[in-house]
């Protein structure tokens, strides 16, 4: 049966207040609007998953570029009294993926946290909620609690 937190007019009725922030070089000037209206819960895609961002929404920013602006626009919101949290996209079929690799995203994203926006976090969403028992051990051991499914909006939903 479909989650009700999966259907989308529900999402954008009631889902104002969360954000899933994975195409902000497209969606920029609208996302930041919608934040100074609502505050919104960010759940924020790192420069980790710059590959999954380019082939999903493209990007016209090189990796060490998007690196650079996602840093800028994260402390921005983070001045704007959001708060961050970490959504990182593993694949589809984690069993496709080695554990090294797993442990990068996860651990890469959550640095990056920590080191450009001096902020600890507590929460992570995976994307698609797709994960197995060894990305969730990771997330533990950071001290993450994994968000299932919530109602929320796309910053993409928003781009012109
Ligand atoms: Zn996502």
């Amino acid at each position: 049966m479909r989650n009700i937190k999966d259907i989308g007019f529900l999402n954008h009725l009631l889902g104002k207040g969360t954000a899933h922030v994975e195409a902000l070089s497209i969606t920029e000037k609208k996302f930041t609007k919608h934040l100074e209206k609502y505050h919104s819960k960010c759940y924020c895609l790192c420069p980790e998953n710059y590959e999954y961002v380019r082939f999903t929404f493209g990007t016209k920013l090189s990796k060490k570029e998007y690196y650079e602006f996602l840093k800028e626009k994260y402390l921005l919101f983070k001045k704007m009294g959001c708060d961050l949290q970490l959504h990182v996209h593993l694949v589809r079929y984690p069993q496709t993926l080695s554990n090294n690799e797993k442990e990068k995203l996860i651990l890469e994203s959550y640095n990056f946290f920590k080191k450009e926006l001096s902020i600890t976090p507590k929460e992570i969403v995976f994307g698609w909620y797709i994960s197995d028992d060894f990305s969730e051990g990771i997330a533990k051991k950071l001290g993450l609690k994994i968000i299932k499914r919530h109602f929320h909006i796309y910053d993409f939903w928003l781009k012109d």
